[in-house]
């Protein structure tokens, strides 16, 4: 359900990144924190890596700027990334209950267009102080981060690639669930991702995941909780069904918080909260901790 596109060159990519880069600071000339009303000048919050300054909210942030804060500088080398997604159902908007949605290959289009993304992951091969690892990073930008086919494709063969090389996985994780418009394709890929990590583990390789805001439905229920070690960003909803849904069903109202980062912490499903200040240097001594095992 996969196949090879007129990716954008990479003058295409690089203008669509000028454009946004050009937008922000043109647009964000401040940024009222969602959190705490704080305004904050546009400069200072990007060198802030998009953490508010006086409560510390964590904005979400696109997989490049992601893999930009992570990994050496130009050490990253992004690989499938003209691999765009079929439209095996054929997926039409209901007139009553969509009636303002586009068609699916209308609707990928318009998110090409809008993020200069093919898809809602970018994956490659990169260094984090000179140690290697495969990664797989997701971007909420696009379609809302849901996983699709090829955003399970992808991710698989990050992980095969990282099987090829003998190195360690990163998966960052940010997304709405399956993509509807993919069907049982999509939820396919939750078995497909969770087999290829099996796979890795059978090889003796680490694997790491990194949940972001948010993470939930199927993305939460495979690749993002199978990690070997499972970090997330402050603040982050890492649930499998989000807080509105679970209100409207139970017609309760969830305490402030309760399906977050920290509360997911409490109770033993994930191993630490890190600033995203941290994240590269955490990231760094677990590479550090791992890579000996890798070697042998
Ligand atoms: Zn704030």
């Amino acid at each position: 359900m996969v196949k090879e596109a007129a990716a954008p060159s990479n003058s295409s990519i690089f203008s669509a990144a000028r454009a946004q880069s050009s937008l922000s600071s043109m647009g964000n000339i401040v940024v009222k924190c969602p959190k705490c009303k704080e305004i904050l000048y546009g400069r200072d919050w990007e060198k802030n890596q998009k953490v508010c300054s006086r409560c510390s909210h964590h904005f979400r942030i696109t997989a490049r700027e992601r893999i930009q804060l992570l990994v050496d500088s130009n050490s990253f080398e992004e690989t499938e990334a003209s691999m765009i997604p079929g439209d095996p159902l054929h997926f039409v908007a209901r007139p009553t209950s969509m009636a303002n949605q586009p068609d699916y290959v209308s609707k990928l289009v318009e998110e090409r267009q809008k993020t200069g993304q093919n898809e809602a992951v970018v994956s490659g091969l990169a260094t984090i102080d000179g140690q290697p690892l495969a990664l797989a990073v997701m971007d909420f930008h696009f379609m809302g981060g849901s996983m699709g086919s090829v955003v399970g494709e992808k991710i698989t063969r990050a992980i095969e690639l990282a099987i090829e090389r003998q190195i360690p996985v990163l998966v960052v994780s940010t997304s709405g669930g399956a993509r509807m418009q993919e069907g049982i394709f999509s939820l396919m890929q939750m078995a497909k991702t969770s087999a290829a990590l099996a796979r890795l583990g059978e090889a003796g390789l680490p694997y790491f995941s990194l949940l972001t805001d948010p993470t939930t439905g199927g993305v939460s229920a495979s690749f993002a909780f199978l990690g070997d070690v499972i970090l997330a960003e402050p603040g982050a909803l890492v649930c499998f069904t989000g807080p509105r849904v679970i209100e409207g069903f139970m017609h309760i109202k969830l305490p402030e918080g309760t399906i977050n980062s920290n509360f997911a912490l409490e109770h033993g499903m994930i191993d630490a909260v890190i600033h995203r200040h941290e994240l590269r240097s955490t990231l760094s001594r677990l590479l550090t901790m791992y890579t000996p095992k890798v070697n042998k």
